[in-house]
């Protein structure tokens, strides 16, 4: 064999190919080899090719030949081919090189969450495009003379559709009426000529020092360590704390600019892409230009640009959600996580990770400085500062002399609401007393639609969804029952479906659309805008929103969780809590803190300006601790509490957990795949395997799901356990395995 391979070699002409690894967008566990050009013709590692595959031509890029993925959780190498069995590469596309950091990221992201890393280069690829944007070109009045040349009817009507703006040649002939022919007639004699269509520069430049703001002295400190972490050219982690209010944005971007005048590119990540539009407007008013945006809603021609500015260096600046972290920076100097305890920016479909601990890797990677900013911290980064591992930094007081508002309870049991209501008397009244002083006020509730139960009075029947094992909510706007996890939709029932008994179902607890309706029947003066992501369809529709509240075009804003984002009204001065206690129930770990973390957000938003700020939370369990670090506003001392609950137990950030979630089509399957992963769970020193059990929802787009979880000790990696845990393990075609590394909720 290993003669024949010798002979063929020396034979052909591929014997001059190098041997390549190419990683294609697809689920294998790592590269394939191939044989690349014939010298002179070179390629480097980053490079995007096509390769043949079976019959087919996939592009790839072009990989390192060997990981730099830390032992720990690296996977084992596979063999080498031999070389008389590679292919050789395609052709080589014309696009930027992805960054030696970006490959080495994605290679250490899919092997710390135990994905194929195809699948992770292929977020990165996705919007990669062998063509540059091309300027497009319109015609304009040419230098000829008109009375020189003879012209037809049509030729007219093209002369009089000349506008002073270049116009293509579509847009002549459309305006004329007539075929694009006569428009190439008129350039051959002269009488119009070609110029670029002048596009409004989508990245123009950014001035570090366009605007900066005078800074208190407070935040002029915190700016300092900032820019001077940004100097450093290194990497290093800091946690940004500081109350609502307190000008953190504003002094991150003091670090932006810092990074800017180092000719640097800068990522700032947000959990939310509704919230970029208020950021973009603040940045290019400090600026003096827009950053980049970045999300997955993003149309495609605008991705492709986008992509193709970041990889060539002319988009400085991008802001975007967690799919920013792919992009190809070859210039990074900062990465920013604004929220970084806003669970949103956990990836729970497809490749399962945590854009905020993955910023920390990319930023590791890169040896650049990163910022993680937030008012609540998460348990994670506190306890992060608390081991010396980032640096801490706090601003204490709101700017300007505006004051945090005072967090009140509303014992409902004390207080009800009347019959069939849910805003308590007390709550009413403070909301008429903001009216009365002209001001703002707000009311927060987590929960979209009208009810988020349907009962038969005369059964107890409850209208559940089919695929889910959840509830259907209620939409009265729009007559029907949905479900919130899989989209599921039925029209409402005039009779139940169970006993068929008439008129006997009714909706059970509120939703904003509920909400709203008590309100307009209790304020019926106030103009009323309700907030949910489903009222509000884009960014663009969130900014309308949030500029008519700044414009005072609004006395009462209803909404769900995403008024709790890092909105600045400055006329709200009253936030009212429907259900305070709605993130409690469930049996989570995590429920608490996410929960102290979403109601001190939504506080936030009161009193920002020169009135004082007053927060109202109703509640039935008004002597739950979470209620009371709302009201003593001490959130450090809540978070105390809550990391000696999860010391002891090991429990994250003080030991690592890992989820499996089986699921298969019926719920025998599931139980008895669950049990066999079980059965064959290790026993390690150190290792504590929890369940199996239901998941979370047991049932979920009609599939039966179970957990297990495998709990270790920090200094104890899940990914080797993991990989040989489940090494041998069959699957049927409809039963599945998913992992997911730092789960969130546990
Ligand atoms: P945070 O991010 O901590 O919630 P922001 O940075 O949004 O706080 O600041 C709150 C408000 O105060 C914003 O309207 C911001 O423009 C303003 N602000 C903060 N610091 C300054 C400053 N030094 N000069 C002018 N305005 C400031
Ligand atoms: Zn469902």
């Amino acid at each position: 064999m290993t003669l024949d391979d010798g002979a063929a070699e020396r034979e052909s002409p591929d014997a001059a190919r190098p041997r390549l690894s190419v990683l294609l967008p697809l689920p294998f566990p790592g590269p394939l080899d191939y044989l690349g050009f014939l010298p002179p013709d070179t390629v480097e590692p980053g490079d995007l090719v096509t390769v043949p595959l079976g019959r087919r031509e996939e592009i790839g890029c072009v990989w390192d030949a060997t990981s730099t993925v830390p032992a720990d959780f690296a996977p084992e190498p596979s063999q080498p081919i031999e070389r008389r069995r590679l292919r050789p590469v395609r052709a080589l596309l014309g696009t930027p090189r992805i960054p030696e950091t970006l490959r080495r990221f994605i290679d250490w992201l899919a092997a710390y969450t135990l994905t194929p890393p195809g699948l992770v280069l292929a977020m990165a690829i996705r919007a990669c495009s062998a063509e540059p944007p091309r300027p497009a070109l319109g015609w304009v009045r040419g230098n000829a003379d008109p009375t020189e040349v003879r012209l037809t009817p049509a030729r007219r009507k093209v002369l009089d559709a000349l506008g002073n703006a270049p116009r293509t040649t579509a847009e002549l002939a459309t305006i004329a009426d007539v075929g694009p022919s006569v428009v190439r007639g008129l350039a051959n004699v002269g009488l119009i000529r070609e110029m670029v269509i002048p596009v409004a520069a989508p990245f123009a430049a950014l001035d570090p020092d366009f605007r900066p703001p005078v800074l208190s002295d407070e935040q002029a400190i915190v700016a300092q360590a900032l820019s001077e972490a940004v100097d450093a050219r290194r990497y290093s982690a800091t946690l940004l704390e500081g109350v609502t209010g307190s000008g953190k944005t504003e002094v991150y971007l003091e670090a932006v600019a810092q990074a800017l005048r180092q000719g640097r590119q800068v990522l700032v990540l947000l959990p939310e892409i509704a919230l970029s539009a208020q950021w973009t407007d603040r940045f290019a008013r400090r600026f003096g230009a827009q950053a980049a945006v970045w999300h997955s809603d993003l149309g495609a021609k605008r991705r492709r640009m986008t992509w193709r500015a970041v990889a060539e260096g002319q988009a400085r600046v991008v802001v975007g959600a967690r799919s920013a972290l792919f992009l190809p920076f070859p210039d990074l100097g900062l990465i920013v996580v604004d929220e970084e305890h806003d669970t949103a920016f956990k990836q729970e479909d497809g490749v399962t990770y945590h854009g905020r601990d993955m910023a920390v890797l990319r930023a590791r990677i890169a040896d650049v400085p990163v910022v993680l900013v937030s008012a609540t911290p998460s348990l994670e980064s506190l306890a992060n500062v608390e081991a010396g591992r980032y640096a801490h930094l706090t601003l204490a007081a709101r700017h300007g002399g505006a004051v945090l508002p005072e967090v009140g309870l509303i014992d409902m049991r004390a207080h009800p609401p009347e019959r069939g209501l849910f805003l308590s008397p007390v709550l009413t009244e403070a909301i008429n007393e903001s009216f009365a002083r002209q001001e703002q006020a707000m009311l927060f509730l987590n929960r979209r639609g009208y009810a988020p139960l349907t009962l038969c009075r005369a059964c107890g029947f409850r209208m559940e969804c089919p695929n889910c094992s959840a509830w259907l909510v209620e939409h009265r706007a729009r007559r029907e029952l949905a479900c919130h996890h899989c989209g599921h939709t039925d029209p409402l029932p005039p009779t139940c479906p169970n006993c068929q008994a008439e008129g006997s179902l009714v909706p059970i607890g509120p939703g904003i659309e509920r909400i709203l309706e008590e309100s307009r029947a209790l304020f019926p003066d106030a103009r009323i805008l309700v907030m949910a992501s489903d009222t509000l369809g884009s960014p663009q529709a969130t900014a309308d929103a949030v500029r008519r509240i700044a414009a005072r075009e609004v006395d009462l804003i209803i909404g769900t969780q995403i008024v709790a984002k890092g909105w600045h009204f400055p006329h709200l001065t009253l936030v009212g809590v429907v259900d305070a206690d709605l993130g409690l129930g469930g049996g989570d770990l995590r429920a608490a803190e996410r929960t102290v973390q979403l109601l001190h957000q939504v506080a936030g938003r009161a009193g920002r300006a020169e009135a004082p700020g007053r927060v109202l939370l109703q509640s039935y369990v008004s002597e739950h601790p979470v209620m009371q670090a709302l009201v003593s506003n001490d959130y450090r001392a809540f978070m105390e509490q809550e990391a000696n609950q999860r010391r002891p137990g090991f429990w994250p950030p003080y030991g690592r957990l890992a989820a499996l979630i089986v699921s298969a089509a019926t719920a025998e399957a599931a139980d008895a795949l669950a049990r066999t992963i079980g059965e064959h769970a290790p026993h390690l020193p150190g290792v504590q395997i929890l369940g199996p059990a239901p998941a979370p929802l047991a049932m979920l787009r009609g599939r039966h799901r179970r957990r297990l979880l495998l709990r270790t000790r920090r200094n104890v990696a899940v990914q080797p356990i993991l990989r040989q845990w489940l090494a041998g393990l069959r699957t049927a075609s409809q039963e599945r395995v998913d992992i997911d590394i730092d789960p969130v909720s546990f």
